[in-house]
């Protein structure tokens, strides 16, 4: 296991050779070198999945509020037609990707464990579409702000918030710069790395876009240095503008906004405050496409990039897929699991969910779909902690997970707020260096559950 530890002085550049040549990549302090596990899909191009045949849409597919459906039961839809209406300011609406019937709208599995409220679509043969409006040439901010929000979009590196709340910020927060995040710091997944490589162009015109919509004076992507091919091509589509590509180090959490802001940037976003407090936007590169394509072609978010890897998969590909298809058939696509796998993680391996079915759809959330031969996994009852301080010596938010933890097994919740664990990103950096394997980032969420449940 190779950690690293840096204090904060040093941490914003670190030399790197490369060859013959020896250059400076930024980073932030502290976190941690997992392998990154990417040779499996690194130079797979994107294949397109095979259509499902039945495509399940659960109405909860951002941070805030679910959608509202628009359909009932029966009803005939057009692929790319709205089909539930955000449910609040912090939502986002719902389109289908395939024409068909409306066959239920009901309580169906999903990867968090619950059953949601989804509606279910039998796809037809034709997969007729809505007439898509095309954007004008030159759109306005506020136009760009409407056709984002109206096409669904949400942040696609996971955290699944609504972007068209994202580029219109309250007028206390001047935003002066977009960051296009390029870190996929997650090991396995390689989606953000294709993106860069087959779509950079797109990709560009969707910062130049979120540039204009929030009125920022640049914008600039960061990518880890593991990905030349990815800073190539992005260099190359930045070329004619005055977008920087900022080169970074390969290290976790090198993707979370707060990391990636204080590692390209060297701000630092104060306890409690969001990156717009400091005045960044940050948005993955697949939203930005998404973006692009919303604004240029009037193209509602109805399909996502997914990793589908690890030694427990038979042929790991990056696929595009409908949202809407049954991990199963993502999996049974790629060879299916292999005889040793034990483990199937939706998401990256450090802040992904494991599911004990593959019978739950892809959403707009979903990133990869990982599974792990029992090799890779370590078996061990959690021990008490040692007091090494190697979880305080990663945590890149500055935190003692180690005292989270104990404050969380004897639940003195109002305790843990104290400790500042709602500034907690939930990396699992701490958990990955544990030598007692305390589930640190489990009992931290038990903590942020008790207290938010509290105050509801
Ligand atoms: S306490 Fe939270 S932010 Fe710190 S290492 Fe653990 S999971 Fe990451
Ligand atoms: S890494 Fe684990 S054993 Fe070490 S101090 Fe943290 S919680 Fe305790």
């Amino acid at each position: 296991m190779d950690i690293c530890i840096y204090n904060r002085l040093e941490s914003l550049f670190q030399v790197r050779g490369y060859g013959d040549v020896v250059m400076k990549v930024k980073t932030f302090p502290k976190g941690i070198h997992p392998k990154d596990q990417k040779s499996a899909t690194r130079d797979k191009a994107f294949e397109d999945a095979p259509r499902a045949e039945l495509i399940v849409l659960p109405l909860q597919q951002s941070a805030g509020v679910a959608s509202e459906p628009l359909v009932k039961v029966r009803d005939t839809v057009l692929a790319g037609q709205k089909i539930a209406e955000a449910g609040a300011f912090i939502s986002a609406p719902l389109h289908t990707p395939v024409s068909g019937t409306v066959k239920a709208i009901q309580l169906r599995p999903h990867h968090m464990g619950l059953k949601l409220m989804s509606i279910v679509i039998q796809p037809d043969e034709e997969q007729q579409w809505v007439e898509l409006k095309p954007g004008p040439k030159d759109p306005d901010p506020e136009y760009i702000r409407n056709a984002v929000r109206e096409a669904g979009i949400v942040g696609l590196g996971g955290a699944a918030f609504p972007t068209g709340v994202k580029i219109a910020p309250p007028p206390e927060m001047k935003v002066d710069t977009v960051i296009i995040n390029g870190c996929e710091c997650e090991p396995y997944l390689t989606v953000d790395h294709r993106q860069m490589v087959e779509n950079a162009s797109a990709i560009v015109d969707g910062l130049a876009l979120m540039v204009k919509a929030v009125g920022a004076t640049r914008g600039m992507i960061g990518v880890e240095d593991n990905k030349p091919e990815a800073i190539e091509a992005i260099k190359k589509a930045t070329a004619e503008t005055d977008f920087k590509v900022v080169v970074l180090e390969t290290k976790y959490p090198q993707g979370a906004e707060k990391q990636l802001i204080h590692a390209a940037l060297g701000r630092e976003v104060p306890s409690g405050a969001l990156p717009g407090h400091v005045g960044v936007l940050v948005q993955n590169v697949g939203t930005a496409a998404a973006v692009s394509a919303a604004v240029r072609e009037g193209r509602p978010l109805i399909r996502r990039a997914v990793t589908v890897s690890g030694s427990g998969i038979k042929e790991p590909k990056n696929l595009v897929v409908d949202i809407g298809t049954p991990v199963k058939d993502l999996v049974e696509y790629c060879g299916g699991l292999s005889d040793g796998a034990a483990k199937v993680i939706i998401g990256g391996p450090m802040m992904g969910v494991a599911v004990t079915s593959l019978d739950i759809p892809v959403v707009k959330a979903t990133s990869g779909v990982i599974a792990l031969s029992r090799d890779e996994l370590t078996e061990m009852d959690y021990q008490p902690c040692i007091k090494c301080a190697r979880c305080v010596e990663v945590c890149p938010m500055g935190l003692m997970p180690n005292r989270l933890s104990v404050m969380s097994e004897i639940q003195v919740w109002d305790e843990m707020k104290g400790e500042h664990l709602f500034d907690c990103v939930e990396c699992g950096s701490c958990s990955f260096v544990c030598p007692s394997n305390r589930p640190l980032v489990q009992q931290i969420r038990l903590g942020k559950y008790e207290l938010k449940k509290d105050r509801t």
